[in-house]
């Protein structure tokens, strides 16, 4: 009885440490990507994780794009609204910088977004 007690024990401890650890794993922040579309068509992907500069070819005039720390940022613009300069630098899912003169819109999205999608209803 004792020896069925202690194996008891041992399991619920091993279910409680896969548990911890896979909760871990699921609360872990999900890999973001900054992705630009220029009108409909996806430009470039990257991970939000790395820095990087990029030139985005507009439909009317080009962009320019700096991801540093996990913030994404439009610096320059040939636009004349410059709009999408003004805006705060972007860092979490969902948050976008629109110019609309070139049609370029640089969002941050997570990594397995189709996953999140269908579990969120949209
Ligand atoms: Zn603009």
């Amino acid at each position: 009885m004792k020896k069925q007690d202690s194996i008891l024990i041992l399991v619920l401890l091993a279910a409680a440490a896969v548990f911890f650890l896979g909760f871990r794993i699921w609360n872990r922040k999900l890999p973001e990507e900054v992705v630009v579309y220029v009108g409909d068509l996806e430009y470039a992907r990257f991970s939000a994780g790395e820095d990087k500069e990029l030139v985005i070819e507009g439909e009317n005039g080009t962009n320019r794009l700096i991801v540093k720390d996990g913030k994404a940022d439009v610096t320059e613009a040939s636009c004349p609204d410059k709009i999408c300069v003004r805006q705060n630098p972007i860092s979490r899912t969902g948050e976008t910088i629109v110019c609309m003169p070139n049609r370029v819109i640089v969002a941050i999205e997570q990594a397995s977004q189709k996953k999140i999608r269908s579990e969120t209803g949209g």
